[in-house]
């Protein structure tokens, strides 16, 4: 599971486990105080109504002699409701808290003036049809009434039992003319009007629907804010993903002071620390390579003319020529020596005999195919190696190459400079190795420096010499094969 999801999902628990526990505790809390209400209303009502029986009647024993106090509660409640009903009440503008005492109990009907003289006063707007409770059908709550010795005096059905410590405990005191005649007590749950319960309803109504916004701008504000936070996140990890694929040098731009602030620019500088030694290892390396590269060139080639040096043709040839005896494959083996190369340096300098070697260097490796090879074998001599190659082919190339090299326009060089080169090649793989081949070509190059110089001698070592051959010199040395 993603961060991302998890952050989301973590919001909305909490947004929505907060958005019931709101809901929960504001329904109990109201349900509670509705209740407290309900039965603070109902015991002003029910006080009232004792404190105005005992006025009329002197006692509550007397009065329910004279009538049922259920039904002076009911006729006291409904004269209460309608004022014009008050036979006294016109010309005193109602009763007031103040107006309680016996003076004015006298001059009003008692049942009406004795609430102003109830410890619990009730006041004219109390007794007013309440929107809560606008009817006296079943009252909101049942109580017990007691005297001061603790005797029941209602409901009816009560009297006689001994009273419970709880009914003792939430006594409420009725007085009547400052002495406490009677005390109230509230019997069981709440009988909730049908006002009440259309209050209950609306009040249910208002905390769903408020739990139902709270709980919609949880989700959304949730998923807002869990895909902001985790964003950047987002944006870190998709950078590490491609550290991880290779791309060292990334760059997140969050500038948050957060904890993934600082993770973003310690990356961020991590990540240009890795490029930056990256780019440097890779500079070091490539160098480390093209110098390796160098040392093994410079191993295996001879630094005046580019050609191989001795040793590697040795091995390169070796290994091709048991590669072509296994397999029956025709490879030819030559050698070229310049002709009268001592009297060049000694005619020219040395430094024109270098040249002439560089020059026939760049020659060989132009006519040459890139499968042949090719090394200056030491001092003015050149080896050859043609793989797959049989003597005619080798000789026809080794031709051409010395056709080559005397028209070359080596006046370039010096005027009077002119170069031959005689060469001696072989095929003969039933020698059995290179050695022994080097030494046939090595033979038929004496041959041709025998038999007047640039020209090409294999097997027929007794060639005519051509026109331009330079003639043979007094200094030929005998090759001993
Ligand atoms: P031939 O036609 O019989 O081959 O005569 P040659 O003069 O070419 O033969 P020789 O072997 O007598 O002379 C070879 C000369 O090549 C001797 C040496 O001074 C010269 N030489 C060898 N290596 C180099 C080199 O690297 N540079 C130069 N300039 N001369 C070299
Ligand atoms: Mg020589
Ligand atoms: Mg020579």
């Amino acid at each position: 599971m993603s961060l991302r999801v998890r952050l989301i999902a973590a919001l909305l628990a909490t947004s929505l486990l907060s958005v019931a526990i709101v809901g929960i505790v504001a329904q109990q809390r109201l349900m509670r105080k509705f209740d407290d209400l309900v039965l603070a209303r109902a015991a002003r009502n029910f006080t009232g109504d004792v404190a105005a029986y005992w006025l009329t009647y002197g006692s509550f024993e007397a009065g329910l002699r004279a009538e049922p106090f259920r039904h002076f509660s009911l006729r006291r409640s409904a004269l209460l409701r309608q004022p014009e009903l008050r036979p006294n009440m016109a010309g005193t503008g109602g009763p007031g808290p103040d107006t309680g005492g016996p003076g004015t109990a006298e001059a009003l009907p008692p049942w009406t003036a004795a609430d102003a003289d109830a410890d619990t006063p009730a006041s004219p707007p109390d007794f007013a049809p309440s929107p809560l409770d606008p009817g006296r059908g079943l009252p909101p709550f049942r109580f017990v009434l007691f005297d001061p010795s603790g005797k029941i005096l209602s409901p009816p059905s009560e009297t006689g039992r001994a009273l419970r410590p709880e009914e003792q405990q939430n006594a409420i005191p009725i007085a009547v003319k400052g002495r406490i005649v009677a005390f109230a007590s509230p019997l069981g749950i709440v009988n909730y009007s049908p006002a009440d319960r259309a209050y209950i309803a609306a009040m249910w109504d208002a905390i769903v629907w408020g739990i139902a916004v709270a709980a919609l701008t949880a989700i959304g504000l949730g998923l807002v804010v869990g895909n902001r936070l985790s964003a950047s996140l987002r944006e870190l990890t998709a950078a590490i993903r491609g550290m991880q694929q290779g791309s060292l040098r990334q760059q997140v731009n969050i500038a948050s002071r957060d904890e993934v602030g600082v993770l973003a620019r310690a990356f961020n500088a991590m990540s240009d620390e890795l490029a930056e030694s990256h780019e440097r290892l890779q500079a070091s390396h490539l160098t480390i390579s093209q110098q390796a590269e160098q040392l093994r060139e410079q191993a295996i080639r001879d630094s005046l003319t580019g050609l191989y040096n001795r040793r590697h043709f040795d091995e390169r040839a070796a290994s091709t020529l048991q590669y072509s005896i296994r397999h029956g494959h025709p490879m030819a083996i030559a050698i070229g020596d310049i002709d009268h190369f001592k009297s060049i340096n000694d005619r020219f300098s040395h430094a024109v005999g270098d040249a002439v070697l560089r020059e026939i260097g760049e020659l060989v490796r132009q006519h040459l195919r890139s499968s042949d090879l090719a090394a200056r074998y030491g001092g003015e001599e050149f080896v050859f190696g043609f793989p797959e190659t049989d003597l005619a082919e080798a000789a026809d190339c080794c031709e051409r190459l010395r056709q080559l090299i005397e028209a070359h326009p080596w006046r370039q060089i010096h005027p009077d400079l002119r170069v031959t080169i005689s060469i001696g090649v072989t095929a003969e793989r039933s020698l059995g190795g290179l050695d022994a081949m080097l030494a046939a070509a090595d033979h038929h190059l004496y041959a041709a420096k025998l038999h007047g110089r640039n020209r090409v001698c294999g097997a027929d070592e007794d060639a005519e010499a051509p026109a331009t051959a330079v003639s043979a010199t007094q200094d030929l040395r005998v090759r001993t094969a």
